[in-house]
């Protein structure tokens, strides 16, 4: 029996979520072309759309509830 789960030797957490649309990064880990805030000690990461739409926010270090 074959089970379609994590493969051997691939860390389980951290597959990264756009923090605004919610869309999931493929491979797992956040593309370069991703955003990553950090905000009150919690990492966020944006995908590039979003990150486009928001780099002026981020820049301004402002926190995403102030969007
Ligand atoms: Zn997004």
């Amino acid at each position: 029996m074959e089970e379609d789960t994590q493969h051997p030797g691939e860390p389980a957490a951290e597959h990264a979520v756009c923090t605004r649309c919610g869309v999931t990064a493929e491979s797992g880990a956040p593309p370069p072309t991703w955003l990553c805030s950090v905000e009150n000690g919690v990492r966020l990461y944006f995908c590039e759309g979003c990150a486009r739409t928001h780099i002026r926010a981020i820049e301004g270090r402002l926190d995403s509830n102030w969007w």
